[in-house]
């Protein structure tokens, strides 16, 4: 079996950001599901990357230091995932610790909202969720709410109150498209438009969306990802071809029990599309 056809894994969660799993730990969960190239993507931090490296190729995995950032394009949040990044490169620590720093101001609102909706305890709550505190997230919200009975699960709660102008929705204003894509190449890193399927777009503002991701030296998108059906997978395959673009696959995992995809585990691309991971073998 080539490396193209399976144990191929470039986007996942540890708790340095909204992860259940520290790095060390889903670098072992990644290897044991038969990993063998496996990129760490936390959200807006570069923390766990020394130490899930460390471990990877303590087990014989290629690892693929990676970020996942946060940007605001046309009034909504879009994430791009930035690949084979150097780790060490100050100019994208600095811009990220920069976009990390409205978070617990945020997340106070939050709180405020929620508790005007009638749930109390949850800043406290969601922060108890968040081992890194600097990033906490929505999901550390939902985390709360579920344990604490107000929701069932994690699309109920995102569709109840933390989801995009839902009720305990606050705005942020993120990073633009084109901080995240110049940040990403100053660390000479893959700039990858992650779950384009997630976003709720207009074809118009999808197709405005990739002209200008392409025209910032964006590279690649992802077309498997956790976060996609099989009919996103042949939407965004279709997406590549017209915009040339290369693909990129991950589970996007978070923690066992949560989403679709297990950490190590996400089906291959299609054959005739050009994978992000080619160059760097
Ligand atoms: P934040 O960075 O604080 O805005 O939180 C965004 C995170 O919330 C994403 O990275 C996902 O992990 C999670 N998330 C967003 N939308 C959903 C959803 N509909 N269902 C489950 N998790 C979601
Ligand atoms: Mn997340
Ligand atoms: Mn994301
Ligand atoms: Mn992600």
């Amino acid at each position: 079996m080539s490396i193209s056809d399976l144990g191929i894994d470039l986007h996942s969660h540890s708790t340095m950001s909204d992860g259940i799993l520290t790095p060390k730990a889903l670098a072992q969960r990644a290897a044991a599901n038969g990993a063998k190239m496996w990129a760490l993507t936390d959200h807006d931090e570069l923390g766990g990357l020394h130490e899930a490296g460390a471990e990877a190729r303590r087990l014989g995995m290629h690892f693929i230091p990676g970020v996942e950032i946060s940007v605001t394009w046309c009034g909504r949040t879009v994430h791009i995932v930035g690949l084979n990044i150097d780790p060490e490169s100050l100019e994208l620590s600095d811009a990220l610790a920069y976009i990390r720093s409205g978070r617990v101001e945020r997340a106070r609102k939050i709180g405020e909202r929620l508790a005007e909706l009638g749930v109390s305890g949850a800043y406290d709550g969601a922060l108890a969720f968040a081992t890194n505190p600097q990033l906490v997230s929505r999901t550390h919200f939902a985390r709360f709410l579920i344990e604490s009975g107000h929701c069932g699960t994690m699309s109920e709660v995102f569709k109840r109150y933390l989801g995009d102008h839902k009720a305990a929705y606050v705005p942020m204003q993120w990073a633009s498209l084109a901080d995240a894509l110049s940040w990403i190449h100053q660390a000479q890193g893959t700039a990858v438009i992650a779950h384009p399927g997630r976003y709720e777009f207009s074809p118009l503002q999808f197709d405005a969306l990739f002209d200008e991701f392409k025209r910032l030296g964006g590279e690649a998108i992802e077309v498997v990802t956790g976060s996609h059906t099989t009919d996103d997978y042949r939407t965004y395959a279709q997406v590549a071809r017209r915009f040339d673009f290369a693909v990129s696959c991950g589970s996007d995992f978070h923690g066992p029990g949560e989403g679709r995809l297990d950490v190590g585990v996400v089906p291959p691309t299609p054959k005739d599309l050009r994978p992000v991971w080619a160059d760097w073998l």
